[in-house]
């Protein structure tokens, strides 16, 4: 089969031909329905080489749903065709935080792995996974719309569900970024808490109407004025939790200046900017976080709003032989919500 593989450091990823893989004892393998192209990615395809045991190449694709296509010797609770999607970092199962569904906390973080970041991934015909505990069923979904709930939703449910507690009545969340990760935090934030001003901040005015379509109560272009308006909006005290999606000096300078006291500043985006934290600032007590991904029950419950119809994508779809373009776009900025590849149409 081919599969779309990243196969050295700062190329281009490529379309190879792989065999397809063979479920061992306890694996499944996938049929794929969709598999999203997401900005880590990018980031792993630009970075320099790491120093390190050689992990190249290996199929992209990290956030995947599809099909059961069979269960390996001893698999048991899945049946051929069923439609799944699958928990992206795999921990060893065995420790404290895997035993209640952490597993992108794994313990024994020399076992955390997650096909598509070093292992094979979703972008080809056939996937192969661990384990059936990180299937989750989809029921009524399509795996080609759904596959971004897996990452996309996942971590921004994730971001907004460890702070939903600051969320009350009059209490006011800012989203900096409103790109795919960013829709999905607005919709998420308008799911969960009803009561909270949303504010989207971007630099593009598409992406704001966007937002403003998904739940956002304000949209403001990016900077000083933004800062000056949610200031306002706020009586001069700032956002209780400020996400910031994208992660690059610029957007970290404004988390920090519009997080209020006691509020929460969560670090999603992978841009490596960075922000001081010391007596002066963020606001006393504010709490600097950069999560990484989810929890399992946190994908089961993220899957239930898609079920409710609470949460959509807006996805873009590309047959496998188009994985190249859709790279190219998401690079320049183009794609509105997720690039999702179809490596079987
Ligand atoms: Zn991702
Ligand atoms: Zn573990």
């Amino acid at each position: 089969m081919q599969a779309f593989q990243f196969v050295e450091a700062q190329k281009p990823a490529e379309l190879r031909e792989v065999p397809v893989p063979d479920p061992g004892p306890g694996e499944v393998l996938i049929k794929i329905g969709g598999s999203g192209a997401c900005h880590s990615d990018l980031h792993i395809l630009e970075a320099p080489p790491k120093p390190g045991p050689k992990r190249a190449p290996f199929t992209l694709g990290h956030e995947n749903a599809g099909w059961v296509e069979k269960m390996g010797p001893g698999a048991t609770g899945f049946n051929k065709g069923d439609p799944v999607i699958v928990y992206g970092p795999w921990g060893c199962g065995l420790c404290m935080n895997c035993r209640v569904g952490r597993e992108n906390y794994c313990q024994n973080p020399g076992n955390i792995k997650a096909g598509g970041l070093g292992s094979n991934g979703g972008m080809a015909p056939y996937f192969l996974v661990p384990s059936t505990r990180f299937l989750i069923p989809l029921g009524n979904l399509d795996p080609r719309e759904a596959a971004p709930l897996s990452d996309a939703a996942l971590t921004s449910y994730h971001a907004v569900k460890r702070s939903l507690h600051l969320l009350g009545a009059g209490s006011t969340a800012v989203v900096i970024g409103a790109g795919g990760l960013g829709q999905m935090a607005i919709q998420i934030l308008r799911a969960l808490s009803g009561a909270t001003t949303i504010v989207a901040v971007d630099t593009s005015a598409d992406k704001l109407k966007i937002a403003k379509s998904m739940g956002a109560d304000e949209a403001l272009l990016s900077g000083d004025l933004a800062v000056t308006r949610i200031k306002d909006m706020t009586k001069g005290l700032g956002a209780e939790l400020v996400l910031d999606m994208v992660g690059v000096n610029p957007t970290l300078k404004m988390a920090g200046q519009l997080a209020r006291v006691l509020g929460h500043l969560t670090i999603v985006g992978l841009g490596s900017g960075s922000v001081p934290v010391n007596f002066h600032g963020p606001a006393k007590e504010c709490s600097v976080a950069a999560p990484y991904w989810g929890y399992i029950p946190e994908l089961m419950e993220v899957v239930s709003l898609a079920q409710a119809g609470k949460i959509k994508m807006l996805v873009e779809h590309f047959p496998l032989e188009r994985a190249p373009e859709a790279y190219h776009l998401l690079h320049d900025g183009r794609i509105q919500g997720r690039a999702v590849i179809t490596p079987n149409g």
